[in-house]
């Protein structure tokens, strides 16, 4: 049986008409830079996430580009996340003309390690002497929150910035140490999503928003948007063009709707995977915040398992035409364009295990049982 490992025109299929029929309202208008379709997104964005200020932007790269500019990060300066992520977050920093400093994961929960994270405040590393540390970009990897009791009380602590890259966690909740239910993006000084089309909020091309609950960074966010433009032709510093248009603004805002549906449907067959490698050799993905009684514990943008024998079980996947990939193959550390950050094979152990054994599964909500079950079994018999 054929298994992609995303559909995306089944996900389209039932949605078809009340898409184009947004879209058609757009293409009436001619209205297709920021304007009224945006702002209705961006409000109900900032509702659904619980924040005060959601400002639509033109990627999640130029999202976290964006709020590392908005705390004045550049030269001279570093910022700390983890080495397990996709490039984008680190490449960010290093545009800026700042230092990533990378860290590793905890295994289990495949997020950035808190102890290390503090570990740097209190023990700087020799690649850090002479820099000023601004910020902590934690990433809530593959739809679960990293650990943010922890890294806000190191950011409280010593000063620094937050900075959620929530690009795979859109929705994704956390119960706080405050006793309240927070969305990934809400916690920190600004959070970043990316409408990749991968992602469980995927547009029709390229599209990312932040959001925060600080009325001057909003303020900043919003003119370094368009070129730092305030009035019209007035620029009080540069930015850049990272606008969202409003033809990929109503079809997010349409998506919006179910969003929650398909987290609940993509959480369901991660438990039926569950079920069907349990007591195998195939180390499932843990589900760290399930008892804590929120829904949205993890939304699996991505079902990471982890198997000694990774290749091995990848080629079989794919000579029977199931669709897997690896995230990621190389932690940002050990990637060519960072060499002169002095890193090397074995500096950050977990982050280098799972490059080397982990495997996404297909988790998208239109999965059938019986793909599902296909998935297994194909995995299951190279440990025969
Ligand atoms: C997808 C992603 C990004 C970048 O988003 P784009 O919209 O593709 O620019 C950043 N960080 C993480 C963790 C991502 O998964």
């Amino acid at each position: 049986m054929k298994v992609p490992l995303l559909d995306l025109k089944a996900q389209y299929a039932p949605l078809r008409d009340e898409i184009k029929e947004v879209m058609d309202e757009v293409c009436d208008a001619q209205y297709f830079i920021l304007g009224p379709k945006v702002e209705a997104f961006e409000n109900n964005i900032a509702e659904y996430c619980g924040v005060k200020h959601a400002i639509g932007v033109s990627s999640g790269t130029d999202a976290l580009l964006m709020a590392m500019m908005a705390l004045d990060i550049g030269v001279g300066d570093a910022v700390i996340t983890s080495t397990y992520t996709f490039f984008a977050t680190a490449g960010s920093i290093a545009r800026l003309g700042a230092t990533p400093i990378f860290v590793d994961i905890d295994p289990v929960s495949f997020n950035i390690d808190p102890a290390k994270v503090r570990a740097i405040f209190e023990n700087p590393p020799e690649n850090i002497k002479g820099l000023n540390v601004k910020a902590i970009i934690p990433v809530h990897l593959y739809g679960q929150m990293a650990d943010m009791d922890s890294i806000m009380k190191i950011a409280t602590e010593f000063d620094v910035g937050v900075i959620e890259d929530a690009a795979q966690a859109i929705g994704s909740e956390y119960l706080f140490n405050d006793g309240n239910d927070y969305k990934a993006g809400s916690i920190g000084d600004m959070g970043c999503y990316s409408f990749f089309p991968s992602k469980n909020l995927g547009g029709f091309g390229d599209g990312g928003m932040v959001v925060t609950n600080d009325d001057n960074l909003a303020d900043k966010l919003r003119k370094a948007r368009n070129h730092g433009m305030a009035p019209k032709y007035y620029h009080q510093f540069v930015g850049g063009n990272f606008r969202l248009d409003a033809l990929q603004a109503v079809v997010l805002d349409v998506k919006l709707k179910y969003l929650d549906e398909w987290h609940s449907a993509r959480r369901r067959n991660a438990e039926l995977y569950n079920k069907a490698f349990a007591g195998s050799l195939v180390k499932t993905p843990a589900a760290v915040y399930a008892d804590k009684g929120i829904v949205n514990y993890h939304i699996y943008n991505q079902y990471i398992i982890r198997v000694a024998n990774r290749d091995v079980v990848r080629d079989r996947l794919l000579a029977n035409d199931i669709g897997c990939d690896i995230y990621y193959p190389v932690p940002m550390h050990l990637q060519e364009c960072f060499s002169d950050l002095g890193y090397k094979l074995g500096d950050l152990p977990n982050s280098e295990q799972a490059a080397n054994e982990t495997l996404a599964l297909p988790i998208y909500p239109e999965l059938t049982d019986e793909m599902q079950e296909c998935v297994a079994e194909t995995i299951l018999s190279v440990h025969e």
